[in-house]
């Protein structure tokens, strides 16, 4: 049956964006997968999670100037922490706010997907056959918590706090792209990713000597300065140049 214009999907699917439309992926999305019959789309289909991570790997004052908004130094080496799969939703889905916090700020960040286990890379071993490739994050964080706690897990960690997506881009060119934050539509954060501090090949050699990185996981690789509270009724997004707008609306807690 011809399924172009029929209604979404109710079971999920991986799919491959072709321009508009949405065809789906046969196998393994991360690595056998071959083309479908079918297509939607893309306006018809609801968007979910592009990945389920074993863990999601996060950097944290990969940015000179948000280090300096806090006054952290810069580290010497990247700064690494977790967020658990159990916080990940995707685009759309409400980022859900927390009474323990008077304090949640967004963080607009580029994420890289693993496409192949990886660990104890060899020096001068090419990173780009174990990524899969790159996609939007907000690592959501309730700064009081942060500070008060002295760590960072649980600031980090609420159900909700780690929106991804809307996509993965298997062909970004991270010298020319750019991760911003836009809060109802004004932009509060923007750096091109070469402000980065540490690249994308430092940190999963970086991530690599330390653990397992699996197929399908998730690095977070930090933040830019201007990073900022986020209200019920708010809408963040987080838009990567050449990937495209991961968009969340804010909510309050359900009593
Ligand atoms: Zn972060």
């Amino acid at each position: 049956m011809d399924a172009v214009g029929a209604p979404a999907h109710p079971e999920p699917l991986s799919g491959l964006i072709e321009g508009e439309t949405v065809r789906e992926l046969l196998g393994d999305p991360l690595s056998r997968w071959r083309r479908g019959e079918r297509t939607w789309p893309l306006g018809r289909v609801r968007l979910l999670v592009p990945t389920l991570p074993s863990k999601i790997v996060c950097v944290g004052r990969n940015y000179v100037e948000h280090a300096a908004e806090f006054s952290n130094p810069v580290p010497k080496e990247p700064l690494l922490f977790l967020k658990p799969p159990s916080s990940l939703i995707g685009p759309e889905d409400p980022i859900v706010l927390t009474p323990l916090s008077q304090n949640v700020q967004h963080e607009a960040e580029l994420a890289v997907v693993m496409g192949r286990t990886c660990r104890l890379l060899a020096d001068g071993e090419d990173i780009r056959p174990y990524v899969l490739g790159f996609t939007c994050v907000n690592d959501v964080t309730a700064r009081d918590l942060q500070r008060s706690d002295g760590q960072w897990t649980r600031s980090k960690s609420f159900d909700t706090f780690c929106p991804l997506g809307p996509f993965i881009e298997t062909e970004l060119d991270l010298a020319k792209s750019s991760v911003a934050a836009y809060v109802n539509g004004e932009r509060r954060q923007h750096a091109p990713l070469t402000d980065m501090v540490f690249s994308v090949d430092v940190i999963i050699r970086h991530i690599s000597s330390v653990m397992t990185l699996l197929p399908g996981d998730v690095i977070a690789t930090g933040t830019p300065a201007g990073v900022g509270p986020l209200h019920a009724g708010d809408t963040v997004e987080v838009v990567v140049d050449g990937i495209g707008t991961l968009r969340n609306p804010v909510v309050a807690p359900s009593k």
